[in-house]
């Protein structure tokens, strides 16, 4: 997802209900069984704004059980439940469906339930931040229909188990639409079906695990291009749909994308699914990183909808959503978070990813700027992290704060290349993977070879920002940090005079003795502190 602007803060003082329970936690009903595929398949259409049709869900018994857990949102309903041709039965709890099986559930067997749903699914009133489905024309005048759901919830769309823990190994979208649009969805386009009432079915199938909200349908009088990119595993293909009116356009600006999988294929490794390809399809909104089809609504134009949000000016020189949602495909496709409220492993890596794109064209000293100047954005209004177990994602600061936070610990690490190697293991050693933020915060000490669990308390988990409290006494310099976690002991890059030291502060006072008088102190500007001086009494 994209940072929305205006920015809405949110309140701190949030009560939970028993639907968000339901939909934020593993629920007993949902734990029993492993998710293996799903089919779905549906008509689309736009002339009465209605989705219908089927899902199969096959899955796995881990644990047998009786009653399963489906998610679909209100208004669309689930019409019917079921099993080897038996009709289930099935009771309504707001966004939630109870399915009684029939029969037994046998331990390690595989089986399928099919769920017949249909209506008018909600219409998204600010995509992609406010999750439904997008009705709009193109400039001819013919439909033009998109799908996010990143928060709400696929859900929202289709019934499923809407849990990030839990993903299909793979996935068959079949959309039927009229024969005059096309459908693009996530995967490979593996047939195109014309049918007798002048409506098409294009089938996609997803080779790789698929998180939920990844899924899309795109639908509009689209034109394609392609290219094909030698990367580190091979030859990845690159499929760009967009609107007929915009083709010239795209062919220009979408030659970010060979130069974006260059930078990130350095950084983080190989491109994580080339058995699906890469894909960029044009939609009626700013954009979204759904899984192998990258979503597009930036106007062909550099930086976020023509603006840079860092002031530093290099926000101008790439174009935010390529960028940004093709990040997206390391860190939230690949590397999924088990519960939004770590939806920071998403965001501050994507976040931090534009840094590392601007120093793989520009220069070190460019990604640096960009990530400075990008903290103007930083509210320090909430926690980085949300609360587990209600589906509640924690503060905007996930981006700007944890892309900060992130080019703050490289400076502790203080060794670019055992970065980056720390970097690319995190997407070997965790691909494909849905893992919790501990999972990641233990990773980075462990690589890193520090004890990290005072930082990342300080950046994930509280809303202040260290001070360094400093004076200078002849030649003794004497500094703690204040305004931190218990135990916050972030050693800190400073300039003596212009000599560049290291130190060690705690939170009580220490001293070293320098080598000059009176020496005037820098702290360096790429670690996100603050610094005060104090006056010696
Ligand atoms: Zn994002």
């Amino acid at each position: 997802m994209v940072l929305s602007e205006p920015l809405k803060l949110s309140s701190q003082n949030i009560l939970f209900s028993r639907q968000d329970t339901l939909r934020g936690s593993i629920t007993p009903q949902k734990d029993w069984w492993d998710l293996k595929y799903y089919h779905l398949d549906i008509v689309v259409n736009p002339s009465d704004s209605t989705i219908k049709g089927t899902n199969t869900v096959t899955y796995r018994v881990i644990n047998p059980a009786k009653v399963m857990q489906i998610d679909l949102q209100e208004p669309l309903n689930l019409v019917k439940a079921a099993q080897n041709n038996k009709v289930l039965k099935i009771k309504r709890e707001g966004n939630v469906y109870w399915i009684e099986l029939a029969e037994k559930q046998e331990k390690g067997k595989i089986y399928s339930l099919i769920l017949t749903y249909g209506g008018k699914p909600r219409v998204s009133s600010r995509p992609p931040w406010v999750g439904g489905i997008t009705w709009k024309k193109d400039a001819g005048g013919l439909p033009f229909i998109a799908s996010s759901c990143q928060g709400d919830g696929a859900s929202l769309w289709w019934p499923c188990k809407d849990h990030m823990y839990d993903e299909p190994d793979s996935m068959l979208i079949s959309v039927n639409v009229p024969e005059n649009l096309m459908d693009v969805s996530n995967g490979r386009l593996r047939s195109i079906e014309r049918k007798t009432n002048k409506t098409t079915t294009y089938n996609w199938f997803v080779k790789n695990p698929i998180n939920n909200y990844g899924v899309n349908i795109n639908i509009g009088d689209y034109t394609h291009f392609s290219e094909v990119y030698n990367g580190e595993k091979g030859s990845l293909n690159c499929d760009y749909y967009v609107l007929r009116e915009n083709l010239d356009k795209a062919k220009v600006q979408f030659e970010q994308v060979p130069m974006m999988l260059k930078a990130f294929e350095h950084w983080f490794g190989p491109f994580p699914f080339y058995e699906d390809g890469y894909k960029l399809v044009e939609v009626p909104y700013l954009g979204m990183e759904h899984q192998s089809s990258v979503t597009y609504g930036n106007g062909f134009t550099n930086g976020y909808r023509g603006t840079d949000l860092s002031d530093s000016g290099w926000g101008l020189k790439f174009d935010f959503i390529i960028i940004h949602e093709s990040a997206h495909e390391w860190f939230g496709n690949s590397i999924t978070n088990e519960d939004i409220a770590d939806m920071w492993i998403h965001e501050s890596f994507a976040n931090y990813s534009e840094n590392l794109y601007l120093e793989n064209y520009y220069g070190k000293e460019a990604g640096r700027e960009y990530v400075l100047g990008s903290r103007r954005n930083i509210y320090n209004d909430k926690p980085v992290i949300g609360i587990y177990n209600v589906n509640n994602e924690g503060s905007h600061d996930m981006y700007y704060k944890g892309g900060n936070m992130l080019h703050t610990l490289r400076q502790i690490v203080n060794d670019d290349e055992k970065w980056r190697s720390i970097l690319r293991g995190m997407n070997k050693d965790f691909y494909h993977q849905v893992v919790k933020g501990s999972q990641i915060e233990n990773y980075l000490s462990e690589k890193t070879g520090l004890i990290l669990k005072p930082f990342f308390d300080q950046y994930l988990r509280d809303v202040r920002i260290p001070v360094l409290e400093y004076y200078i006494k002849g030649n003794t310099l004497t500094f703690r940090w204040n305004n931190c976690v218990p135990g916050f002991n972030m050693p800190l890059k400073i300039y003596v005079s212009g000599r560049e030291k290291i130190i060690s502060p705690v939170s009580s006072f220490t001293s070293v003795v320098l080598d000059t008088e009176n020496a005037v102190i820098k702290v360096d500007v790429n670690y996100y502190v603050a610094t005060m001086l104090m006056t010696a009494k």
